[in-house]
C-alpha cells in the first residue's frame, strides 16, 4: 500500500500539522491501494504563504525560462509515462490503456496547445497610443475533479505557470495519486521553491479553505455545479476571479441523413471512461424516420461494450470511481425505469460475472422524455438516454432544454444545416460528424456548465490581469 501523507509546500515535502489519514481506495477492487493526509487550514495557509512569497519573482521571469521549465517538465512527464499512468488506473479506475493512452495523453496534448498558443499571445501590446499588458493574476487556487486527473492539472497548472503565476494545487481526495506524481515532476524540473504547491484535502475542508483565502487572488475550479456554487459564494467576500468548469448534460442530435456509424460512435463515445466525462453526449435525441434503427443500434453497441478489470490491456471500458457514485448511478437506473423509459440494454446492478469493483453495465433508455430524471440529471456513469424528434426547431429546443451547456453534438451530412443548428445550440462547444476538437480549442459551458474557457489562448488568458497604460507608447 502507497503512504503518501506528505504535502509539497515552498519546494519541499512537508508533514501536515494534524494527522487526518484518508484512505484511497481502487475502484476496481474496492480495496484501499493508497492512504494520504487530509489537511487543515494551516496546511492551506503555509502552502498560500509560500505562493504568495514566490511570486514577484516568478512574475518577473523572462518568458523564455518559464518556457523553459515547462518544458522540462514536459520531457519528465515523458519518461515517467508509466508510473503516472498506474497512479490513474488505481485512483479512478481507468483501464490501463485509457490511463496510458487517453488519460495520461491528455496532458502533453494540452501543454502543447499552450506552448503553440504562445506564438500568438502578446503579453504587451499598442493600441492607439496606449499601451496594453497581459499581466500574471496572482496566487491561483486550482481545486480539481477526479475523472480526468491530468487533463485538468495541466489545463490549470501549465498556463498559470507560463504567465507567471504561482499556485496551490488540491487534487480531489479521492483520486490524489496521480496529482502527487506530478508534484514530484514539478520538483524535479526545478521550478523555485513556492511557484508551485500542493496540499491535498477535501471540498470542506481546504477546498473552502483556499476558495475564502484573502491571499488567494484566483481559484480555478473543475468539478460539480454544486462546488462551484459553493466556492463562488466563498470567494464573494474577497472579491477572487472564480472560474469555473463544471457538469453537462450533451445532446446529439442524430438527424435522418446522419452518416450509418453515427449512433454506434455516440454510444462508444457515451460509455467512454465509464461515462464519467461532463462533455459526454449522454441524451441521444433522433429523428423520428430513424428512430427504431437508433434504438438497434444503440443495444448493439452497449451489449458490445466490454467492461472488464483495469489491469487487463484491452479497449474495455473499467468501474465507476466510488461506491458513492456507484449508488447514484444504479439509483438513476432505477428512477429511470420507474419513471416509464424503456430500458434497451443493461440496467441494475453489475455486469455478469462480476461481484466485486463498482462496475456498472452499460445501459441504454429509450423512449425518454424531457420531464424525465434521466433527461435532466447529469448521471455521470455509461448510461445513455434516447429521445426523438420530429423537426429541426424541435431538435434545437430539445437540445438546449437543459440548465447545462458544455458540449452538443450534431450528425447530419447536410452541411448547411449543420452549422445553422450549431448556431442556435447553447454550448460553448458543438462538435459535428464525429470530428474532435483541436488543442488550444478553448473547453467551457454556458449556463450552469460554467464560465471559463481552458486551454490554448483562453486558457492563458484566463490566468491574466489586463493593464492598460497611457503615456507611454511602443515604439
Ligand atoms: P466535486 O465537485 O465533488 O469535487 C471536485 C473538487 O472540488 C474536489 O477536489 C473536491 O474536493 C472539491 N470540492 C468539493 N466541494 C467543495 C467545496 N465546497 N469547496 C471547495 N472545493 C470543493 O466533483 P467530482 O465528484 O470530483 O467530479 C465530478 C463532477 O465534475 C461532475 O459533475 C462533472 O461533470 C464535473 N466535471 C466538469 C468538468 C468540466 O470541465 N466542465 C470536467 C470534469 C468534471
Amino acid at each position: 500500500m502507497i503512504e503518501k501523507r506528505q504535502f509539497y509546500i515552498n519546494g519541499q515535502w512537508v508533514n501536515p500539522v494534524a494527522a487526518n489519514d484518508l484512505n484511497v481506495i481502487d475502484p476496481a477492487t474496492e480495496e484501499v491501494c493508497a492512504v494520504i493526509s487530509l489537511g487543515d487550514q494551516a496546511d492551506t495557509d503555509a502552502a498560500v504563504a509560500a505562493a504568495r512569497d514566490a511570486f514577484p519573482a516568478w512574475a518577473d521571469t523572462s518568458l523564455q525560462e518559464r518556457v523553459a521549465l515547462v518544458k522540462k517538465l514536459r520531457d519528465i512527464y515523458m519518461a515517467r509515462r508509466d508510473d503516472m499512468s498506474e497512479a490513474m488506473r488505481m485512483e479512478m479506475g481507468a483501464p490501463i490503456d485509457l490511463a496510458t493512452n487517453g488519460q495520461w495523453g491528455s496532458g502533453t496534448w494540452h501543454l502543447d496547445g499552450f506552448l503553440e498558443a504562445l506564438d500568438s499571445f502578446e503579453f504587451e501590446y499598442a493600441m492607439g497610443a496606449d499601451r496594453m499588458r497581459k499581466e500574471p493574476i496572482g496566487v491561483c487556487a486550482m481545486i480539481t475533479p477526479w475523472n480526468w486527473p491530468m487533463n485538468q492539472v495541466f489545463l490549470k497548472a501549465i498556463p498559470a505557470l507560463l504567465v507567471g503565476c504561482t499556485m496551490v494545487l488540491k487534487p480531489s481526495e479521492i483520486a490524489p495519486l496521480s496529482s502527487i506524481v506530478f508534484a514530484e515532476m514539478m520538483h524535479e524540473a526545478g521550478f523555485p521553491a513556492g511557484v508551485f504547491n500542493m496540499v491535498n484535502g477535501d471540498g470542506i475542508g481546504v477546498g473552502s479553505q483556499l476558495s475564502a483565502h484573502p491571499d488567494v487572488d484566483m481559484v480555478s475550479f473543475t468539478g460539480s455545479t454544486r462546488a462551484g456554487i459553493a466556492i463562488s459564494k466563498a470567494a464573494a467576500d474577497s472579491l477572487k476571479r472564480v472560474s469555473l468548469e463544471l457538469g453537462g448534460k450533451g445532446a446529439n442530435l442524430v438527424f435522418a441523413d446522419a452518416d450509418e456509424k453515427a449512433v454506434k460512435r455516440g454510444v462508444i463515445h457515451c460509455m467512454n471512461n465509464s461515462g464519467q466525462s461532463c462533455n459526454a453526449p449522454t441524451r441521444m435525441i433522433v429523428e423520428h424516420s430513424r428512430y427504431a434503427d437508433a434504438i438497434q443500434e444503440a443495444k448493439a453497441a452497449a451489449e458490445a461494450t466490454k467492461v472488464g478489470p483495469t489491469t487487463e490491456p484491452g479497449r474495455h471500458i473499467g468501474p465507476v470511481v466510488s461506491e458513492l457514485q456507484f449508488n447514484k448511478i444504479q439509483g438513476l437506473i432505477e428512477t429511470g425505469i420507474k419513471e416509464g423509459a424503456t430500458l434497451v440494454a443493461g440496467g441494475l446492478g453489475r455486469p455478469e460475472g462480476m461481484n466485486k469493483g463498482y462496475f456498472v453495465r452499460p445501459t441504454v433508455f429509450a423512449d425518454v422524455t424531457p420531464d424525465m430524471t434521466i433527461y435532466r440529471e447529469e448521471i455521470f456513469g455509461p448510461v445513455l438516454a434516447i429521445s426523438s424528434f420530429e423537426t429541426e426547431a424541435q431538435a434545437v429546443q430539445m437540445t438546449n432544454d437543459t440548465v447545462y451547456g458544455l458540449t452538443n453534438y450534431i450528425q447530419t451530412q447536410d452541411d448547411e444545416k449543420r452549422l445553422r443548428v450549431a448556431r442556435q445550440v447553447r454550448s460553448g462547444m458543438v462538435e459535428t460528424n464525429g470530428v474532435g476538437r483541436i488543442n488550444g480549442s478553448p473547453f467551457g459551458g454556458y449556463g450552469q456548465s460554467g464560465n471559463g474557457r481552458e486551454g490554448g489562448t483562453w486558457g492563458l488568458d484566463e490566468f491574466c490581469e489586463t493593464k492598460a497604460i497611457s503615456g507611454v507608447p511602443m515604439a
